[in-house]
């Protein structure tokens, strides 16, 4: 059975751009008799505003959507702390103590997450105890695994190769995981069979298909749609002035007749899709 999840950060109000993806993966899920699953992805402590998850879901019931919730991230943390204890006892994940500001200083080349990390604590052996980042080593995580690949709705078979991220963060020093891990755990627990969402995500594929085979987890199919733009040819977002679909909503525009609209490919005046 096909299973796709929308899965949105609760950091900011829902945009065009994720009614788009919502209804992709919703669409898809239903033309195959398949569940469509909505997760909160609140790992982000500092940035997670809770009352935003009850908005989401207003946004998604006035576009006409019906999804199966599966719980929050922020419940899911023992699961997260299991995975990451496992990788460092296989020896993939080291300690790293560095700040932002250390890690530039070195000016060390940028990936696709910003600056590529030059690898300084690696082999220090930090102190346990202490408030640590838990980086995966990319280069051993990669030899272990050998050559892997993934199927991809639009770009085909593609080989994961997370070597431009450089040793990404696993663990954050006041989180037990990032995204990458949290992501590729939860989609793994909730049966995800198909992970659609934008093409800015399409990167952090090779990482999330590497954890998989590292952690022995199902191995789901990638769909990576192409992404709204606004005017500039910029990817929409609220902090751009792009109106949220709580503010469409309260302005009384129809939901449904704007979900339909998306689903043609016809957009608002100045909105486009890229190609993924
Ligand atoms: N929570 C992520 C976001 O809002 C999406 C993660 C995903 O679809 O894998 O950008």
């Amino acid at each position: 059975m096909i299973v796709t999840r929308f899965a949105p950060s609760p950091n900011g109000m829902l945009h065009l751009g994720h009614a788009f993806s919502a209804i992709v993966a919703h669409d898809l899920a239903r033309q195959g008799g398949g569940r469509f699953l909505l997760r909160i992805e609140d790992i982000d402590g500092a940035r997670s505003r809770p009352e935003l998850a009850d908005a989401f879901r207003r946004d998604l019931e006035w576009l006409g959507l019906e999804w199966d919730e599966v719980p929050a991230q922020s419940t899911r943390l023992a699961s997260y702390e299991a995975a990451a204890q496992r990788l460092l006892e296989m020896g993939l994940l080291y300690r790293c103590s560095c700040t932002r500001k250390e890690i530039a200083a070195l000016a060390p080349r940028t990936g696709p997450e910003g600056l590529i990390y030059p690898g300084t604590c690696k082999g220090r052996n930090l102190d346990p105890a202490k408030p640590a980042a838990l980086r995966l080593d990319v280069e051993k995580a990669l030899a272990q695994v050998g050559e892997i690949v993934w199927e991809d709705a639009t770009y085909g078979a593609v080989i994961a190769d997370p070597r431009p991220f450089g040793d990404v963060v696993l663990g954050r020093k006041d989180e037990p995981a990032s995204y990458h891990l949290a992501a590729t755990l939860d989609d793994a627990a909730d049966g995800v069979t198909l992970v659609t969402r934008g093409a800015d995500l399409f990167m952090a594929t090779h990482i999330h298909r590497v954890l998989q085979a590292l952690l022995g987890l199902p191995v789901p199919r990638w769909h990576h749609h192409g992404l709204l733009l606004d005017e500039n040819g910029e990817k929409l977002a609220k902090r751009k002035g792009s109106p949220s679909l709580a503010d469409r909503r309260a302005a009384g525009e129809d939901g449904l007749l704007l979900a339909e609209q998306l689903r043609l490919h016809r957009f608002p005046a100045g909105i486009s899709l890229a190609k993924p």
